[in-house]
């Protein structure tokens, strides 16, 4: 089923999410809800707390749905090591509409819980280490924004209010 994409503002996005303490049917319906919501708005990342849900799931997905094997399902995801720094511009399906260049790690390691409960290692580079970090930051709360420069950010969510207070948000 797919779900609601919370946008930046939303109580949720702003806060550090929970642990899963076992891979319950709930959290298996989660995972299957937050893939179909992400395919259908084409994004190649998803966090639980964009949908609500305050517990620590991210999927990541380069191919947008095309190739299966390229999902990932991350569920406590735990930072082995980060190496390096590369500069793009991304977004958010969080904050639509808006795209700013990021620091991101170059490479990235990971070792989190796959959806069938089992401890996995995943050794990211390029566009999958940025897309990993960024579904990493969501769990602890932190929008993309929140890691650009004060006065770049500042500009990005003054504009986000304005659109908020025009009911356009
Ligand atoms: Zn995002």
């Amino acid at each position: 089923m797919r779900r609601p994409i919370l946008r930046y503002g939303a109580p949720v996005l702003h806060c550090r999410a929970r642990q899963v303490a076992t891979v319950t049917p709930a959290i298996e319906t989660l995972i299957d809800d937050m893939r179909e919501t992400m395919h259908a708005a084409a994004g190649v990342g998803l966090a639980a707390p964009q949908v609500g849900e305050s517990v620590r799931v991210c999927l990541v997905d380069l191919s947008a749905g095309r190739m299966p094997e390229q999902l990932h399902v991350l569920i406590n995801p735990e930072v082995l090591a980060r190496e390096g720094l590369q500069l793009r511009e991304e977004g958010c399906l969080s904050v639509p509409g808006i795209e700013a260049t990021v620091p991101r790690p170059a490479t990235l390691s990971v070792r989190a819980l796959d959806r069938d409960g089992s401890s996995r290692e995943v050794h990211a580079e390029g566009l999958l280490a940025r897309a990993i970090q960024h579904e990493l930051d969501h769990l602890d709360g932190i929008l993309f924004l929140d890691r650009l420069r004060p006065i770049y950010r500042w500009t990005l969510t003054r504009r986000i209010d304005r659109l908020r207070r025009a009911g356009k948000w």
